[in-house]
């Protein structure tokens, strides 16, 4: 589960969801880019857009919905194994 602490925050820090042990850093509303958008929920759940992919590392690519974990087919992390149908 991540937890946002304080959506006016400028950054989001959680680790890793793959366990990796980096510590994911996203800028929120900086003017540079790329950046990120939160939005809290009441039940205090992030989902975070667009989704968040590891340039370097695990190079995880994954989705935050409503405080949950959403890979994406192409995360460099886990779905490789789970992965049915090659890709071109
Ligand atoms: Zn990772």
């Amino acid at each position: 589960m991540i937890v946002v602490r304080d959506p006016k925050d400028k950054w989001a820090c959680f680790p890793c969801p793959c366990r990796c042990g980096e510590i994911v850093k996203l800028p929120l509303g900086h003017a540079r880019r790329p950046r990120w958008s939160v939005a809290i929920d009441k039940l205090n759940r992030p989902t975070i857009s667009p989704s968040i992919r590891q340039t370097s590392g695990c190079l995880s690519h994954y989705w935050i919905r409503r405080g949950r974990i959403e890979w994406c087919k192409d995360s460099g992390g886990r779905e490789k194994e789970q992965r049915s149908t090659p890709t071109a």
